[in-house]
């Protein structure tokens, strides 16, 4: 059970605004371990074992609320697109399934026909691609929802909105809790879990790195009936068919710091990307669009950090929303002692816990 308590623990979940106001309701959704996967080690592991939970969390929630979060294994075909970079792009194709495929995963170098037969609605400038059949997706406003609504629900547990947490408090060299601007709260253990907004938190160890924002936009288009099935990545971006006719593009990649704005050449340069990549896409229908910030850190932070007292489950950029199964295991089982930390953030079972 991914969303269960341990007994006797009592947990307040603080949040300024709502919970998923940010970046979590804001994000595509895709579960992309293996198109996110630069090389193999530990990061790609966590990377493949946060997606592996996600059909049983998925089950969980549908199961406690009722909410279907959209969980699919739809896939995603990376490609290369006809040009003067076609060659460079099919071989930098070719290494990644190469070492993805020794890993042990399900990965496949097409070409372009083959291309489109996964994805009919596949560019004819498409000359060949990485299949990844099991990366997936969810739908993270609804997501959002039924963890919201699963977890308000389970007794010990409370989630105060419109608190600010102002600072930590610091005690005797450890963290006992945070001062709020209404007072203060104080716990035996304190996440920080404040996404692109983490390093303002007053109190925290000089040594922890800096999480910054990274904005990104999103446009949606409705296509009616629904064509397009499978998630496609391409130089600029991706296109993200959540089979309802909805299709969310994305994105942009801005150093801005908290700016909102969904710019005209952020929405110029998503949907020239996703026109490229699907060009029925013409003939959708524009919807909404919006940004959010990625809390970017040089590698996630998810665990114990140098003040005892504190645990983090931050920096998790472009993936988020992948993570988020990984993270709370991790850090539950940090805080009961039923884990511990090594060198190099791996996690050791403790015999005694
Ligand atoms: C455009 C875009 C597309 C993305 N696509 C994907 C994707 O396809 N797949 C994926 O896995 N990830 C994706 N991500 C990344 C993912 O959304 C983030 O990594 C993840 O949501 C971060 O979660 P978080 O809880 O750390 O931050 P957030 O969701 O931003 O939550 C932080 C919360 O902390 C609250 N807060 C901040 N400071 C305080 C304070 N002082 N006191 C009280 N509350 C506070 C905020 O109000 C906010 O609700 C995307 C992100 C963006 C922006």
């Amino acid at each position: 059970m991914a969303l269960s308590r341990r007994p006797g623990v009592e947990i307040v979940v603080l949040e300024r605004a709502i919970p998923g106001a940010e970046a979590s309701s804001a994000a595509a959704g895709i579960l992309g371990a293996q198109i996110e996967g630069h090389e193999a080690g530990p990061h790609f592991d966590m990377l493949c074992r946060a997606r592996a939970a996600y059909p049983a969390l998925a089950a969980e929630l549908r199961d406690l609320t009722g909410i279907d979060v959209g969980y699919k294994r739809c896939g995603v075909l990376k490609v290369a697109i006809e040009g003067e970079r076609a060659d460079v792009d099919t071989r930098a194709l070719e290494a990644l399934v190469g070492w993805q495929r020794k890993a042990g995963l399900n990965a496949e170098l097409v070409d372009g026909a083959r291309a489109r037969s996964i994805e009919p609605a596949l560019a004819d400038l498409v000359v060949a691609a990485a299949h990844f059949p099991d990366d997936a997706q969810v739908d993270p406003p609804v997501l959002l929802r039924a963890l919201v609504a699963a977890i308000a629900r389970r007794p010990g547990v409370e989630i105060r909105t419109g608190v600010t947490v102002r600072g930590l408090l610091v005690e005797k060299d450890r963290c006992a809790g945070v001062a709020l601007d209404t007072g203060e709260l104080r716990a035996d253990a304190t996440v920080l879990a404040a996404g692109s907004w983490s390093s303002l938190v007053a109190g925290l160890p000089a040594s922890l790195p800096e999480v910054k924002p990274v904005r990104g936009q999103l446009v949606q288009l409705d296509e009616r009936p629904p064509r397009a099935r499978t998630i496609v990545f391409g130089a600029g971006g991706y296109v993200v068919p959540r089979g309802d006719g909805r299709v969310i593009c994305g994105s942009t990649m801005e150093q801005v710091g908290y700016r909102r704005e969904v710019t005209a050449a952020g929405v110029h340069h998503i949907l020239r990307t996703a026109l490229a990549l699907v060009p029925s896409l013409g003939e959708a229908q524009l919807g909404p669009a919006w940004s959010s910030f990625r809390p970017f850190a040089d590698a996630p932070l998810i665990g114990a950090s140098p003040l005892p007292g504190l645990f983090l489950a931050t920096g998790h950029h472009r993936n988020g929303i992948l993570l988020a199964p990984e993270t709370g295991a991790r850090v539950a089982a940090l805080i009961m002692g039923e884990t511990r930390e090594l060198e190099g953030g791996a996690l050791e079972r403790d015999p005694s816990a």
